[in-house]
């Protein structure tokens, strides 16, 4: 796993997710076919943006959360704490190659992640140009 260490910036109200996060965020938890992760992106919200100027979010809701034996049976490396869904970008952004990654932390959608090199912002790209979906 990458080493990243996401800055937070908290926000003083949560927003909702705009529509673009909210269908790529939907995509990727539904890549796990696990129909709760899908429920937790529809009603989560934006609790903090990332401070490094990426276009990072954290995700908040309710959940219920998924149980530790359906992240350990997703996860590639046996863990029951952490799973993650990732995804390439064609045509990446600005030309930049890009991807995109919903990470599941305790059994919650906890963050969408878009990264296009450190501190630059994208936009959400749209669901037709993920490539190579991967659960791990
Ligand atoms: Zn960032």
């Amino acid at each position: 796993m990458e080493i990243r260490e996401p800055v937070w910036r908290e926000r003083e109200a949560p927003r909702a997710l705009s529509e673009g996060e909210r269908q790529l965020a939907e995509t990727l938890a539904a890549a796990t076919r696990e129909d709760d992760l899908v429920a937790q992106v529809r009603q989560a919200h934006v609790a903090a943006d990332c401070g490094c100027g990426c276009s990072s979010v954290r995700l908040a809701g309710d959940g219920p959360a998924v149980g530790p034996d359906v992240v350990r049976r997703l996860s590639s490396n046996d863990r029951d704490d952490y799973v993650c869904v990732s995804a390439g970008v064609a045509g990446g952004a600005d030309g930049e190659p890009a991807s995109v990654t919903l990470h599941v932390v305790g059994g919650l959608v906890h963050e969408l992640e878009l990264f296009a090199g450190e501190g630059v912002p994208m936009a959400p790209p749209a669901v037709d140009r993920l490539r190579h979906i991967t659960v791990s």
